[in-house]
């Protein structure tokens, strides 16, 4: 296996703390993924300060970045996107259909591409949107196909986990085996959250982190639940998955 093999998650926002050198406030969530597509920026976090501090954290310079997904429109996940675009304008942003024209102003006035997704499409080698999905928010989702099985990434997960990871499934022909992101399961009940874990896994779903929005009962249902299964996600974590 060679290193193109790999993909690597590093979490440069979240609101969940993890590693002391990374801030973790205000709400948030950005991922950097490097997978054989290149450097990929998965939203961008709340506040532009913060992101950036944390990538210089990271050591990662924003000018490695090809593109930028960006799941939805809440300020959480596109607040630093102007800070990225100044740093770099060579990017492509791959946007929901839904979002504001702003922000679609914004990005091509500074000389980036913007590519609008409305339906699941490969974007770049190995890396699809679900397409939009209809939610509290309309949202995106990106599906990363590795070596040992689908990659899910979600913003928030706002049209619903277990039917976000059933449509990827559906899409690149196999479930999800590794699950991250913001989970959105702040009002779950203890027994919706348990049922949701074991939908997961019937499915085939073999890890699992959820940070941001996932909310704590959540996490900590899952922590046990999953036990080796369950990925800590939260600032400055950094995931190698094959
Ligand atoms: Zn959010
Ligand atoms: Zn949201």
């Amino acid at each position: 296996m060679s290193s193109r093999d790999i993909v690597t998650i590093t979490d440069v926002y979240d609101n969940v703390p993890l590693d002391q050198r990374f801030k973790n406030e205000p709400l948030g969530l950005s991922l950097v993924i490097e997978s054989r597509a290149g450097v990929t920026l998965f939203d961008t976090g709340g506040r532009a300060s913060v992101l950036l501090e944390n990538l210089s954290a990271a050591d990662i310079d924003p000018a490695t970045f090809k593109r930028v997904f960006l799941s939805h429109a809440h300020s959480d996940h596109t607040g630093g996107l102007r800070a990225v675009l100044e740093r770099n304008r060579q990017l492509t942003v791959f946007a929901a259909a839904s979002f504001p024209g702003m922000i679609r102003e914004e990005v091509t006035a500074m000389g980036a591409k913007y590519v609008m997704i409305s339906e699941a499409v490969e974007i770049a080698d190995g890396l699809w949107s679900t397409g939009e999905l209809e939610g509290i928010a309309w949202e995106q989702s990106l599906v990363i196909v590795a070596h040992g099985g689908p990659i899910l990434v979600t913003g928030c997960a706002h049209a619903g986990l277990v039917d976000t990871v059933r449509l990827a499934a559906r899409l690149v022909g196999r479930a999800p085996r590794v699950v991250l992101g913001g989970f959105h399961l702040e009002e779950n009940t203890h027994e919706e959250i348990e049922d949701i874990s074991e939908r997961l896994h019937v499915m085939g779903v073999v890890k699992i982190g959820g940070s941001h929005c996932t909310g704590q009962k959540a996490r900590s249902l899952m922590r046990r639940r999953w036990g080796d299964g369950w990925i800590e996600l939260g600032a400055g974590a950094r995931i190698s998955i094959c």
